[in-house]
């Protein structure tokens, strides 16, 4: 047996404990890995809490990330020894996931990491750090060139913005943080933010229906009136890159951006992206991430205390990001 962090449901009631788990009860899968690391996402506040239905069969073991060492393999061109990574896909959903000292799963779901990520920074950066490389990616591909403008990254003290203003910084591009926590100002400035504003700005329902050309780019994990007034202050063939819905999955805006000024829309879906394009993300995290700057949000927590912080995340309490380890 290994420990892992159950999901069960009684009524409407979810509820989660650390279990001793047989080996025997994993679900199918051709790769079985010696989990290290797994975090704590937005995404596992939502399944843990029932806030959204995430888990769709109980019980299940939590954790839609993970991070270790490939015990057993038939799966081609994975090994035992290989450090890999596992990003959402069926995990904490329908698929046993990460919370636990072991999982088993197809080696389709699975990226090798490459040799300077270890298997912790792997699960600090966790499916909120690999999306925003998805949207810087969406950026590029959407001609965002960092002489192009001010980027502007929302829910800047979450995983997924800490990450962004991480890499755009570091790609030289000016990035301004949006965000509900002014105090953490400073923290955000040794991220990379030239410039810090308040949320409230973006929050409220837009005064109209376009707005002042403001923003080069836009990495949006808030969604709702803050994504409606980005779209309307993105200049001219700018790119948004829509990834959250931390305020609201609600879109109460007009097409104007879209037919004024040829702003793009990109959608970043995480869960079912294709290999290739993780793969890219990952190699481009390995590449383009200054790991120390991330290191500062880092906290690391075990198995036990994971249920406590599922509340905490939905209530934008917790800065930057967590990391599990299952061994602790
Ligand atoms: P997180 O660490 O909780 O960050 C979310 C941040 O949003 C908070 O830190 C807060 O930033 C801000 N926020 C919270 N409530 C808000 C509100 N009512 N109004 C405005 N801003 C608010 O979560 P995360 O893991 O980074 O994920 C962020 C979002 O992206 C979530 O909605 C998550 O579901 C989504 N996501 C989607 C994908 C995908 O595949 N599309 C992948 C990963 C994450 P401040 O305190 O700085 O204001």
């Amino acid at each position: 047996t290994f420990k892992a962090l159950l999901a069960t449901k009684a009524g409407d009631a979810i509820s989660a404990n650390v279990v001793d788990f047989d080996e025997n009860d994993l679900m199918p899968g051709d790769v079985t890995v010696a989990v290290e690391y797994s975090t704590v996402n937005y995404k596992d506040g939502m399944a843990l809490t029932g806030f959204a239905p995430i888990i769709q069969t109980f019980p299940i073991i939590a954790g839609v990330d993970f991070s270790g060492i490939v015990e057993t393999s038939t799966y081609p061109g994975l090994n035992a020894g290989d450090r890999v990574v596992a990003n959402s896909w069926g995990l904490s959903q329908t698929h046993h996931g990460g919370y636990a000292q072991k999982a088993r799963v197809s080696g389709d779901w699975l990226v090798k990491l490459p040799d300077n990520i270890s298997t912790k920074d792997a699960m600090a950066l966790g499916t909120a750090g690999y999306t925003a490389m998805l949207c810087v990616l969406a950026l590029e591909h959407g001609g965002v060139t960092p002489d192009k403008g001010d980027i502007l990254v929302t829910g800047a003290n979450g995983g997924v913005g800490s990450v962004a203003i991480a890499l755009l910084s570091g790609l030289g591009y000016r990035v301004v943080a949006s965000t509900g926590r002014p105090q953490e100002a400073d923290y955000l400035r040794e991220l990379g933010a030239a410039e810090i504003i308040d949320r409230k700005v973006l929050s409220e329902p837009a005064k109209g229906p376009i707005g002042s050309e403001r923003w080069a780019g836009v990495v949006d994990s808030v969604g709702s009136h803050t994504l409606v007034n980005a779209l309307a202050q993105t200049k001219y063939r700018g790119v948004v890159a829509a990834c959250g819905l931390a305020q609201g999955l609600d879109l109460p805006g007009t097409v104007l951006p879209f037919i004024l000024r040829n702003v793009t829309l990109a959608g970043i879906d995480s869960v079912n992206a294709p290999q290739a394009v993780r793969l890219e993300a990952w190699k481009r995290l390995s590449t383009d991430l200054d790991f120390a700057k991330l290191a500062r949000t880092v906290s690391t927590v075990g198995l036990a205390d994971v249920a406590a912080l599922a509340p905490k995340i939905l209530k934008g309490e917790i800065q930057g990001r967590t990391v599990v380890d299952v061994n602790a």
